[in-house]
């Protein structure tokens, strides 16, 4: 890990680091004056630069608050609750707002909860000799090098420390020692207990957050960030479900964490030329994310002329629907199961190498089939195997008990 940038430096420059990326305009930070910016020598002289230019964004700040905080957290999923915590344990007051009724309620807990980190005690304590550099490349490997390799640097440096702090605020980490994940070539995959979802992971950050009294509005959703006529985001309205509104102001920052696209097939259209070829042509669109994550960040900060870091998403299709109206309701079979199915087009075709994550999650691939047709296929040994048991069996039982017809069987290949 560089010295330069510590997990905790990371975060010590939160707001800012989370508002550099989403506020473009005039460079102006979250929370921080265009005084604390001429630090970096160009917003002072920008500024006077612009100072006849209208904004281009509606400046409007509430005459009066209702309420006022030093730090305001926006989402409460795994990057809210940490840096709500981060923030706390640093001396800042923390006000989270959160539109799920509960901090469990979020991606991570649907997500299949792996989580990697090179160098940490875990890996000390097994004997797992890690090298930063072979981590990078397995990441940029892992998404077909479509990232960043500066933001996948930072991630990776960051990684073991990460995995050491998530254990001591109470997550109960444990290495998945197996190895059977497709994506790292050495053993740096931890879960939490019991392993298959990331639910540990925010039971360990909700007990933290309980621990530390940091306040959480649940069931209430940001509708608006304000944006100063100094470029500066000094605050949110927010709006529980119930219907009251509040108008909060945070001196220190604004970190917004309310998570990607979700389920919103609309923003997908609008921000992901991918996915809008994708749910033009393709039979079903799979969700994968609870409902209340609505691509709100991003509208937010169009509204307030903000800037959003593109992010190409590289997460393949292969979604096995096992229930109607469920979110999570689909399952990337083969990132997990890569040795005894194949995946085949309309054709009854191979078109992938299966054992292959990267190329399993080059979109381009599954995108130039018939249709965007495909399906995996296996047999009565594969699905009774240990693997089978634990990546194929739980989807067969949740669509059968939905009455689902996206899982087939027959006797023959060709009745198939
Ligand atoms: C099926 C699946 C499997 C995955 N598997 C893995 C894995 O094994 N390993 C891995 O590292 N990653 C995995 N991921 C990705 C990972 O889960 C996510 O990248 C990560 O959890 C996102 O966290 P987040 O805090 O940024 O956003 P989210 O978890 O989306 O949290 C956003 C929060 O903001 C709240 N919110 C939304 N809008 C508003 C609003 N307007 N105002 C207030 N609150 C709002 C939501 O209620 C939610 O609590 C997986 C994802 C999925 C869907």
């Amino acid at each position: 890990m560089s010295e330069e940038l510590s997990r905790r430096s990371f975060i010590r420059g939160g707001a800012a680091a989370v508002a550099a990326t989403a506020v473009g305009a005039a460079g102006v930070l979250s929370g921080c004056s265009s005084q604390d910016l001429s630090a970096t020598g160009t917003a002072e002289s920008q500024a006077n630069e612009n100072s006849k230019v209208p904004p281009a964004w509606d400046a409007t700040v509430p005459e009066a608050w209702d309420r006022e905080v030093e730090m305001l957290v926006l989402g409460c999923g795994i990057a809210g609750a940490c840096g709500a915590v981060e923030g706390y344990d640093l001396g800042l007051d923390v006000l989270v707002v959160d539109a799920a009724p509960t901090i469990t309620e979020c991606c991570c807990t649907q997500s299949g909860g792996a989580l990697c980190g090179c160098g940490t005690r875990i890996q000390e304590d097994f004997d797992v000799i890690d090298d930063v550099e072979v981590m990078i490349q397995d990441v940029r490997n892992d998404g077909g090098d479509l990232g960043d390799p500066e933001v996948i640097r930072a991630f990776c440096e960051l990684s073991g420390e990460t995995v050491d702090w998530l254990e001591d605020l109470g997550c109960d980490v444990i290495q998945n020692v197996s190895l059977n994940e497709p994506s790292h070539t050495i053993a740096r995959t931890y879960n939490t207990n019991p392993p298959g979802n990331g639910l540990g992971w925010m039971e360990g950050l909700q007990g933290a957050i309980e621990e530390r009294g940091i306040e959480v509005l649940s069931d209430t959703r940001a509708q608006k960030l304000y944006r100063d006529a100094d470029g500066v985001v000094v605050g949110a309205h927010v709006e529980a479900k119930s219907g009251e509104t509040l108008d909060i102001r945070a001196t220190k920052g604004v970190l917004l964490a309310v998570g990607g696209l979700g389920n919103n097939v609309d923003m997908w259209n609008k921000h992901c030329l991918t996915m809008k070829e994708l749910s033009s042509e393709a039979k079903r669109i799979v969700g994968a994310a609870p409902a209340d994550v609505q691509g709100d960040g991003y509208r937010m900060l169009e509204e307030i002329n903000g800037y959003c870091y593109p992010s190409p998403p590289n997460y393949g299709p292969g979604g096995v629907a096992v229930s109607n109206d469920g979110p999570a309701s689909g399952i990337l079979l083969p990132f997990n199961w890569k040795d005894s199915l194949i995946e085949v087009n309309k054709d009854g075709k191979r078109f992938n190498d299966e054992s292959s994550f990267h190329v399993f999650y080059d979109l381009k691939t599954p995108l130039k089939q018939p249709e965007m047709w495909h399906v995996c296929i296996f047999d009565e040994t594969a699905r009774l195997g240990q693997n089978g048991q634990t990546n194929a069996q739980p989807i067969i039982d949740e669509a059968t008990a939905n009455g689902m017809d996206s899982v087939k069987t027959a006797d023959t290949i060709e009745e198939l």
